[in-house]
């Protein structure tokens, strides 16, 4: 079974956000090896140190296996994607103007600020911008940190995906809130389909950008490319275009991301967005980014075993800050032993289905087109496109 689980780790879906972190994306970039005219010395034959065996399971499994929170004051320690979450608050399952779906996950934690900010949003996108109401996916587990399957960020408690498929006008029931899928806004990898992706939409996203505590907005460069080119049909202000970032995936929710609260000690901003509204060259670079990956994907299709899966990095509670073993252990919890089974808390939410529709695929023809007649010789861009 713990096999089973390492495997679904390799499941990713908002998991590019850390490198958001360090700029303009790029395709197929490799380094350069330094050339020089002497002949390098040869190398002494160097012993290989081995490694000493870890003593406790990777971390995901330690705060994957943990369904409280931290009965400590409440604070977010650390960066989004190396971080954990003390004192977490639970958003209720039903509120006045949202539901939380994926209840199996429990991931429906954040830091009070992210709880109040989702209260006040959802209750303004509701009363100013027609939004019948949210279906909020993951926040974040209760203590934060490294999670079994999904994002590498939502570890501190101030990330939240939000769907972009409307509140119903009932109360979903559990089973439902297992089930239903997310709608994609694309109608191809590369195009937003404006008969789903309305104004209201446009809104929303503007609505939730407005907010001064909130740093970034990550939705799918294609959805950018739209709330760009229709900024100008919901108000002339366009300042808020800035703090939208593209980032792969996000094509049937947003991800909200919240700045470290004013004198939170420990807690890592990201850098700020620049100011600019990333509607130009850096949008251009994600166009030709998105047909790449588009073609790559829609030729695995025609050869599905050339495709291999990604490996993640097993992150150990050594590796997160130091304050965070704290946290683990905190009210008395007795952290998961190395090789123990895992608990049902971490078994379910592994097992939970994915929140949203796939992207669609290209047709014969668009791929024909883009090829141009031909072969494209290309390489797979830099992160595995099909998640
Ligand atoms: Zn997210």
């Amino acid at each position: 079974m713990r096999r089973l689980i390492l495997s679904l780790t390799l499941l990713t879906f908002c998991t590019g956000v850390a490198a958001e972190q360090i700029g303009t994306p790029s395709v197929g970039t490799r380094p350069v090896a330094a050339t020089s005219s002497t002949k390098p010395a040869p190398k002494k034959p160097v012993k290989k140190k081995k490694k000493p065996a870890p003593k406790q399971p990777p971390a995901r499994e330690m705060f994957g296996s943990v369904d409280t929170p931290a009965p400590l004051e409440a604070r977010a320690i650390g960066s989004y994607s190396k971080g954990c979450l003390a004192g977490g608050v639970s958003l209720p399952i039903n509120g006045p103007d949202w539901q939380v779906m994926r209840l199996s996950r429990n991931r429906n934690w954040g830091s009070p600020q992210l709880i109040d900010f989702l209260e006040r949003l959802s209750s303004d996108a509701r009363a100013q911008d027609g939004w019948p109401g949210l279906l909020v996916g993951d926040l974040s587990q209760p203590r934060g940190g490294p999670m079994l399957t999904g994002h590498t960020s939502h570890q501190v408690g101030l990330d939240a995906d939000i769907w972009l498929t409307p509140m119903p006008d009932r109360t979903l029931t559990p089973e439902e809130r297992e089930e239903m899928s997310a709608v994609t806004m694309l109608k191809d990898p590369l195009t937003v389909d404006t008969t789903i992706f309305t104004d209201t939409h446009v809104k929303l996203i503007r609505r939730a950008a407005s907010y001064p505590q909130v740093a970034r907005i990550f939705v799918h460069p294609a959805i950018k490319r739209s709330l760009c080119k229709r900024a100008a049909s919901v108000g002339k202000n366009r300042a808020w275009l800035g703090k939208v970032r593209p980032w792969w995936n996000h094509h049937y929710h947003f991800h909200v991301r919240l700045a470290c609260p004013p004198g939170m000690v420990g807690c890592n901003n990201q850098k700020p967005v620049t100011g600019d509204s990333g509607c130009g060259k850096e949008l251009d670079n994600w166009d030709s980014i998105l047909k790449k990956a588009a073609i790559w994907t829609a030729q695995q299709q025609i050869k599905p075993d050339t495709k291999k899966p990604g490996k993640k990095k097993n992150v150990r509670l050594t590796d997160l800050p130091a304050d965070c073993k704290a946290v683990l252990v905190s009210g008395g919890h007795e952290p998961l032993a190395l090789d123990a089974e895992l608990p049902e808390v971490a078994l379910l939410a592994a097992a939970s289905k994915e929140a949203g529709q796939a992207i669609p695929l290209l047709s014969q023809a668009q791929l024909q087109t883009l090829l141009g007649g031909g072969r494209i010789g290309m390489s797979m861009p830099d992160r595995n496109p099909i998640r």
